[in-house]
Formats: structure tokens, sequence, C-alpha cells
């Protein structure tokens, strides 16, 4: 298993072929320089390459009128004058003899990526494509867009693998599935992987064959800057696709201009809630501002949702330096972006490229996307860690629209959507045009800003081994990937004593993790309260400026640990919540799944990103009474904040299987799921709004609604 790249050199066939000053930033190097820089990067290489096919007529009709693709495949015999004719009928498209087969090679390499997924060959992917996919409608091209690559890879996903799925249903019935309803169960000739054909892990039976067949519910992430339409339209009335877009809104200034792109259209009918807008009213937005739209809108959403398949309309043009989005993320946002939708739906994430017209920062942040497909650390984020006012308000607007549809929401308590007439705004609302003196000034800056980060990049090197165990006692039980190092050294100073046997282990990880050999460990310990005390101060005096300490069970902060700013100690277990002070925060164990994702993605990641820290130390004491899963996927979100750098502690009963399923997670793989969603207890709810009451002024990444 691993990571699939779709990708065929066809798609850079088709190019503008006349004067046209808004469409000539579709150009094929967007393609070439993405897939040069991966190989530079060393990562092609490491992905399953997959040749896509061309998507049948069939396929393009899951979602396409039959009059519109007979118009598309009409176009491969039009001159250069009917094609620009025709292209003008449209808003922002431009047509090429070869737009047919390329735009049906985008769809192609879509669905061969999620056969792949869905078929066990690969964990999740990426689809390098062109043209575009998620402005196209049923009958119309639109935005660069032409046919709707990931809109139709959902469907296909549904009914391809749904019906197997449903019908087919465990191994022993395959036989009946066939007969019954004559889905093909033979996989498409280009996925000739030795794991193909394997049931996903996670994967459901249906309770029988005569019942209504559940859809799977699929997840549909959409980053580019600009809203997809295509996929609102298509989707808005069905609940078994869950649309998530950001985009450059501003109050409806920007393009396409649609009312309907604003925070208030949340889907119709059945579809009511099933469609997430977050509009972006100002440019400039960064790294703090989209990772508090994952947080406080996207991911406790997608929890109650619990899609079964992630597709990402992943666009660069939200990154920095893109004349059209204007944005400020940096590359490695994309990657962290990535990292968390891998707890989402058993790790399947697909994502289908869709805009992104700065080359550089194209090229860069597909290759921190890829990095994170592939299990690596990614580096931590740069810059601020502090959203925006209007993305706060933005937030708001978006978590007030939704409250109705979603317990999570709903119950965090959502601020009254502030009054349009108090919105800010900076007046900037036109976009820049390429060769303008302020699109020069913009590039310029972004040129620098992205040279400085290559620079900063080579300062986090992926470290050769990128997790590590020890244990008190050896078990060749745990099931460790092979890459997962079995460590059994010694700490120099401690090896005669075989007392501190356990703690040399330990330390022995620690200064791995610190000198930047290893990314990431677990070890267990017979005590875990004073090994964390050790480690802590072991890391504070040798290279670690801030270290995080999540610690859940009975471990108390050692009193005399100075309250210096350098560590901030997240005590999980506490009989009430309190925050002792800025840097020692406690509350209660959560009693419920609910209750214990709105802990971690409303309180425990916005303080970890907003500290920065070097180092997380996790440690798992006596009486801690984290579910497995819920332990894993703590960890596996834990690896965003300090780029990889963890260190899990585990006060472990011998037979426990946990170190394993820990070590698995800081390597890459996607936690178990955690089960259905539950509802919070009240006095969970409480203790969280009291928390973020009390310190959200000083940690603005709890911020979920713009300070009035
Ligand atoms: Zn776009």
């Amino acid at each position: 298993m691993g990571t699939a790249l779709v990708y065929h050199e066809d798609m850079t066939a088709a190019r503008l072929l006349w004067e046209d000053p808004e469409c000539e930033i579709e150009r094929p190097e967007r393609l070439t320089a993405a897939l040069r820089r991966l190989q530079q990067g060393g990562l092609e290489q490491r992905c399953l390459q997959l040749a896509p096919r061309e998507a049948s007529e069939a396929e393009l009709g899951l979602v396409h009128s039959p009059e519109y693709v007979s118009l598309l495949r009409g176009t491969q015999a039009l001159d250069t004058q009917e094609l620009q004719a025709l292209s003008g009928q449209y808003d922002a498209v431009y047509f090429h003899p070869s737009t047919f087969h390329c735009a049906r090679l985008a769809v192609g390499a879509a669905l061969q990526l999620v056969d792949a997924v869905l078929m066990g060959a690969v964990h999740n992917g990426l689809a390098l494509v062109r043209p575009p996919g998620h402005h196209s409608q049923r009958a119309a091209a639109n935005g660069f867009c032409v046919f709707n690559n990931v809109a139709i890879a959902a469907r296909h996903a549904q009914q391809k693998h749904g019906l197997q799925r449903c019908v087919l249903g465990w191994p022993g019935a395959r036989g009946r599935g066939k007969v019954v309803v004559g889905v093909a169960e033979t996989p498409p000739s280009a996925l000739s992987h030795p794991g193909l054909g394997s049931r996903p892990q996670g994967w459901r039976p249906c309770p029988s064959v005569s019942s209504a067949l559940p859809v799977p519910r699929i997840l549909i992430v959409d980053w580019d800057v600009h809203h997809g339409q295509g996929i609102q339209y298509i989707f808005e009335d069905d609940p078994s696709v869950l649309y998530f877009s950001w985009h450059r809104y501003e109050h409806g200034r920007f393009w396409p201009y649609l009312r309907e792109s604003d925070a208030d259209a949340v889907g119709q009918g059945k579809g009511r809630g099933f469609t997430v807008n977050l509009p972006w009213n100002q440019v400039g937005m960064g790294n703090a501002d989209y990772l508090a739209a994952f947080l406080h809108v996207l991911l406790p959403v997608a929890f109650e949702f619990d899609p079964e398949l992630v597709l990402v309309s992943a666009g660069f043009d939200s990154a920095i330096g893109d004349p059209e989005g204007q944005m400020q993320a940096t590359p490695e946002c994309f990657g962290h972006l990535t990292q968390l939708l891998q707890v989402l739906a058993g790790g399947r994430v697909c994502a289908v490229l869709e805009g992104g017209y700065h080359l550089e920062s194209l090229s860069q942040s597909v290759c921190m996307v890829v990095r994170a497909l592939l299990g690596d650390p990614v580096p931590p984020l740069s810059g601020p860690m502090e959203p925006h006012r209007s993305a706060l308000e933005s937030i708001q607007s978006v978590r007030a629209a939704q409250a109705p549809h979603w317990t999570s929401l709903r119950q965090q308590g959502s601020a009254p959507t502030p009054r349009p007439g108090t919105c800010s705004t900076d007046g900037r609302t036109s976009p820049l045009s390429p060769g303008g003196p302020t699109f020069k000034a913009a590039e310029a800056q972004a040129s620098a800003v992205l040279s400085s980060l290559l620079g900063q990049l080579h300062l986090h090197p992926t470290p050769p081994v990128r997790t590590a165990v020890t244990l008190t006692a050896p078990d060749a039980a745990l099931g460790l990937p092979p890459a997962v190092l079995h460590q059994e050294g010694l700490h120099e100073a401690l090896i005669q004593d075989t007392a501190f046997t356990a703690l040399g282990k330990v330390l022995h990880l620690l200064k791995g993790i610190l000198d930047g050999q290893v990314s990431s460990g677990v070890a267990t310990t017979p005590a875990a309260a004073a090994t964390l005390d050790v480690a802590l101060r072991c890391s504070l005096s040798h290279r670690a400026q801030r270290v995080l300490c999540v610690a859940v069970g009975q471990l108390d902060r050692p009193p005399d640990l100075a309250n210096d700013g350098r560590t901030l100690w997240l005590d999980i277990r506490g009989k009430e919540a309190a925050a002792l002070s800025l840097f020692h925060v406690s509350m209660p164990l959560p009693g419920t799944t609910g209750a214990f994702l709105s802990c971690v993605l409303a309180l425990v990641l916005p303080l970890a990103y907003g500290f920065r820290p070097d180092l997380v130390l996790m440690a798992l004491g006596p009486a801690q009474g984290l579910q497995e899963p819920h332990a894993a996927l703590l960890a596996a979100l834990l690896r965003g904040p300090a780029g990889g750098r963890v260190l899990v502690l585990v006060e472990q009963e011998p037979t426990s299987q946990l170190a394993g399923i820990l070590a698995r997670v800081l390597h890459g793989d996607a936690p178990p799921s955690l089960g259905p969603f539950s509802t919070a207890p009240p006095e969970d709810m409480q203790a969280l709004l009291y928390l973020r009451g009390q310190l959200e002024a000083q940690w603005k990444m709890l911020q979920v609604a713009a300070p009035s």
C-alpha cells in the first residue's frame, strides 16, 4: 500500500491558440513544473505511478448531459476560428482540438485514482490533471473547466464501488452480487497491483442485498481559491455528498459573483447542511486562517458526517504568490491540511488538481501534499498563528448558518452572524491584472518569500528514521510496519544501571528526535510521570525552545517547573476545567466521542498550533481512560504542530497493543475509526466553552468569532 500518482503527458497538449489575457494562465507548464519538482524531490519515484485511461462517454454521463458531451466531441474537428467562437459562448473557457482528449484523460485519471484507493491498491493519491473541473456544470464549461473531474469521481465511487460493496459484501458473497446486479468485478486493467481487490479497512458490509442500498458518504474538500459552483449545483440536494468550499468572495465582488457562494447557501431539500461554503471577504488569508477554518468548521462537521472517502478539489491558486487568489498560505500549509484530512475515512484521500497559476508556488504546494500523503512529516507552519478578523467573521457566519444542521457546531455555541454592515473590508476588491505594476510587485514579494521558504525547508530535513519504538520488554506481536525502527539502544550514562534501563531507552530515543535522526517515537515505561518529567527537562536543556506536554491520566505537572513560556502543559484528566496559567491548562477527560472530538479540535490543536512547539511529548499515564482509537487519533493529529517531532510515552500493560497502534499512526497510517458519532454531554461542552472564554484573548487560534 502507498500513494498513487496519476499523470499523462497528453494532458499538456491543450493550449490557448489566440490572445486572451483571462485564459492564458491555464497553461501546460502547470503540469510539467509540478511533475518536475516532484521528481527533483524524489517524491514521484516513491509513488505508485498510474497512467490514466480516457473516461468513457457513459462515465461522463454520470454528471453531464449527452448533448454537452456530444458538443465537446465535436470540438476535435473544429478550426481555430470555430473553436474561438464556441469558447466565447462560455465564461472564461478556451477550447483546443485536443481538449476533448485531455478532458477525458483528466476525468479518467480521477476515476483511476478512486478505483485504486477503493480497491485497496493504495492508501491515497494525487491526480495531476488539466483541464480542471470544479466549475464545470451539467451542460456548460466554465472557468477553464470542461468536465467536472471530482464530481464524476464521486458519482463513480458511489455507483461502482457502492454497488460492489453493498451487493458483493464480504468475499463469500461475490458470485451472488454478480448475478443480482451484474456489477463488473474486474478491476480496470491498469490496476494490476498485488493488493488490488482486497476489501479496504473499515469498509462495512450492507445489512442485506434486498434492502435499500445505502450510498457511500463522500466528503469533497475544495480548497481552490474559487468557489466550485459546478460541484455545488450537482450535489446541492444530495445528503450523501458533503461539499466544503472556501473561496475568495469579497461580499460577492469576486468571480464568479454568485449569491449562492455565500455562507448561507447550505444546500437544498434533503441536502440542507451538506453544502458548506466559507467565503473569504478579504485577500491575504494565510496559514492561521486556513487552519482555523479546518479546526472550527470543516473537521467538526466532517467527523460527524463520517465519510467513507475524501476527495480533494486541490487547487493551489489559494497559495501564496498566485495572481488569482492573492492569498498568503505557504506551501507547507497544504501538507498540514492533507494530514488533517488523512484521519478521516480510514485515510482514503484522493486529491485531484484544480487551479494554481504561480508555477513555483503550485509546484512546492503539490510536493507538500504528496509528502503528507506518503506519510512523511510536514515542516511546521510558518507565519503568525493569529487568524485575520475578516477570517473570523467568515468562520462565525458559516458556523451560524450550519449550526441547525450539525450537532457539534450547535453544542459549541455559535455566535450570531455578524451584520453585513459591520464586516471589515480593506476595499481591495478587484483582481490584479497580470503584467500590471501591482501584480509585478506582488509576484516579486511572493518569489522572495518562496525563496526564503525553500531555505527554511532545508532547516527541516526529513529525518532518516520516521518512527522508532522502544519497549520495556520485547513484544513481537505489535505488527509494526517494516520501516518502524525497533530501538533497543541505551543512553550511555545509564547503561550500567539496570534500574534505569527503561529510562535510558527513552532518553536514547529522545536524543534521536532532538538530533534530527528520528522524527517520532513511542516508548513504553513503567513510570510515565517520572519519565515525562525527565524527558521534558532533558528536552529543554538540550535543544528544544518550546515543548508541548499533553498529559492524559494521573500525571501532575512538576511543581518546580518554571512557568516561563517554554512549556505548555495540557492536562486531560482534571476533575474540572481550569486555566491554571497561560501555560498550564486542565480539562476533564471527555466522556463521549463527540466530546473528545470537540476537546481535540476546539482546544488541544488550537493551543498546540498556537504554541509552535519544537517537540510534542504526549504521555498516557495511569488511569488515562482513553480508548485506543481516541489515543491514536490524538497522536496522529499531534504530528502537525511540531513538524512531526512527537514522542509518545505509554505506561503500558504488558499485553496491550496500544504501542503498536500509536507507532503506526506516527508512521503515517490512518488511525482506526472512532465508531459512531455521539453527542457530547452538556458538562463537557460547558468546560470547553469556559476554557475558550478564559484563554482566547491570548491564544488566538481558539477564536471562532471576531472579537466584539
Ligand atoms: Zn481556482
